[in-house]
């Protein structure tokens, strides 16, 4: 047949091209440590990762090289996931948060060849660098070193191109079992996934935006953000310290409209602005994911008239999944259906499709009732982990299991109900740790809260509930039995209520729940005596 259309690959690095073309001049801000704010622009970082590529390939770096970064957010941190990305290179963000012996495990596995550090992980670097045995270099993002192996290059360079499916980014779930896993993003996955990400019931990003992403840029691709807010030419702001007064002055001075976090985050901030009366600036639009956002929060932020995305997804997910945004018949809800709505982890965009199964694997219908493993598949989902011997993770027909364990809605919601080992056994039955724990933080007095199962004689396993008070408050076990009965099922409250000092969280702060199992899987129940 005559005619068609061009070739035009799905490579990432036209995403900096664009930016650098039509939004030159909109800036990239950076609070580095003791204060200093730092600026440039879609231009700058365009052009100092064209001198980092030339950089690599001077110090013997190749195409498909793995490239590792140990670093906060900020802007020679984005401009070296460019450099790297634009050199061929696979970017490979590393969690700072991690153990020892994980960050070990990975660096080794992703045969990184190069570690670009921040000088706060200086004293982890020193002592790991005898057991990484591949990294050849090492630059520090501080002390003029960064600025200094660029300074000199020209700023002359062609991007090395290549097959949209070629990898371009490597992340590594963060393993509360077993070794962790790497996701290996390619260039096509990761440019579908920025335009799916800034449409409006998404992530809501335009030229306008201005994004504080406090989710630090090594968790599951920093949610993207760093490509999402460039396909738009959107304003980026980085901060090495998000305390809640430094995000809170951050938001004011630079005129912050969208931010994203896990809700520990978020908890902190409302404390905060509870406590001091500071103020968000204008902030309009607050995507909470990673762990369930509690209905006490999602209210606390849409009373303030910004608006919540509550975002599902996982690092083998690119990482979203699904957001929350208004549905069709938004304006015939009150405000109690909306919560309930928002409650929910959201609606897929078109690139995923969901579904969920029982344990035999037969399909569940989306009625709103039906609990079952949640499956995925679609355009930016795992197909194998990186350097995985046991081949690829999917089925037949391309379903991947996420372990959690969910409840779609007729309305095409997804409710996750949990991860499928922290939902808790009792007389047959699930209960869900998340509804507990989020009805637990809205009585008031209560910051935090952890449910797990305890072994129990006749049930299998019963509910505790741990909880941390607010400062100063004296919230007692009876108020919040009382707060539950409003909220869950009676056969669902806790059997017993014990208060701790703080909680457990892992390297992207969520509820360290394996930790906490270990801990009471075997405490004495009163009721089981
Ligand atoms: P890691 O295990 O490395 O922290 P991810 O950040 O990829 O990895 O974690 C993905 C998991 O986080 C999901 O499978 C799900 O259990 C949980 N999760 C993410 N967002 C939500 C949410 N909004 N509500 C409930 N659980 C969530």
């Amino acid at each position: 047949m005559l005619g068609g259309m061009q070739d035009w690959p799905l490579r990432v690095m036209r995403i900096l091209d664009h930016a650098e073309r039509e939004h030159g001049t909109r800036e990239i801000v950076s609070l580095y440590p003791g204060g200093i704010k730092a600026r440039s622009d879609w231009a700058g970082i365009a052009r100092d990762a064209r001198k980092l590529a030339r950089a690599l390939e001077r110090l013997g770096v190749r195409k498909g090289d793995r490239i590792g970064t140990l670093a906060m957010n900020h802007g020679r941190h984005l401009i070296a996931w460019y450099g790297a990305i634009g050199m061929g290179g696979v970017l490979h963000t590393i969690n700072t948060r991690l153990f020892d012996e994980q960050l070990v495990y990975i660096v080794n596995h992703a045969e990184d060849r190069i570690l670009f550090y921040d000088k706060v992980f200086a004293p982890l670097v020193e002592r790991l660098r005898p057991r990484w045995t591949g990294i050849e270099h090492f630059v520090c993002f501080d002390n003029g070193e960064f600025d200094d192996l660029i300074a000199a290059e020209s700023d002359d360079y062609a991007w090395v191109e290549g097959d949209e499916r070629e990898p371009m980014m490597l992340c590594y779930t963060s393993g509360t079992t077993g070794n962790p896993k790497g996701v290996l993003y390619e260039h096509r996955s990761t440019l579908i996934h920025a335009m799916m990400q800034i449409s409006p019931d998404v992530f809501d990003l335009s030229a306008r935006a201005v994004v504080l992403p406090v989710v630090p840029m090594f968790h599951a691709a920093g949610w993207a953000l760093p490509f999402s807010t460039a396909m738009v030419g959107g304003k980026l702001v980085y901060s090495t310290d998000y305390t809640p007064p430094v995000m809170c002055e951050l938001m004011r001075e630079e005129g912050v409209t969208h931010t994203a976090g896990v809700p520990t985050v978020w908890l902190a901030l409302m404390q905060h602005v509870e406590g001091t009366g500071a103020d968000l600036g204008k902030l309009n639009t607050v995507h909470i994911g990673g762990s369930a956002a509690p209905r006490a929060m999602i209210k606390y932020f849409t009373d303030r008239g910004i608006r919540v995305g509550h975002a599902w997804g996982m690092t083998e997910m690119s990482p979203l999944g699904t957001v929350g945004a208004a549905t069709g018949d938004w304006d015939l809800l009150d405000e109690e259906q909306r919560l309930d709505y928002m409650c929910r982890q959201g609606r897929v965009p078109f690139g995923v499709e969901l579904r969920t199964v029982d344990e035999e694997g037969t399909l569940l219908p989306r009625d709103g009732r039906s609990s079952g493993r949640l499956q995925t598949r679609g355009a930016w989902i795992v197909r194998q982990y990186f350097q995985d011997d046991k081949g690829e993770v999917i089925d037949e027909e391309d379903w991947f299991d996420t372990g959690d364990v969910a409840i779609l809605h007729p309305n095409g919601t997804l409710q996750i109900t949990d991860r499928s080992k922290d939902v808790i056994k009792s007389g047959g039955e699930w209960i869900s740790s998340i509804d507990l724990e989020n009805a637990a933080i809205g009585c008031p007095g209560v910051a935090e809260a952890a449910a797990v199962g305890v072994r129990h004689p006749k049930w299998d396993e019963r509910p505790l509930l741990l909880v941390v008070r607010k400062e100063g408050a004296e919230v007692t076990p009876d108020q919040i039995i009382a707060h539950l009965s409003g909220h869950v099922a009676k056969w669902w409250l806790p059997d017993e209520i014990l208060f701790v000092e703080s909680l457990p969280h892992t390297a992207t702060g969520k509820l360290l729940k394996t930790a906490l199992r270990e801990q009471y899987r075997d405490y004495k129940l009163a009721s089981a005596a």
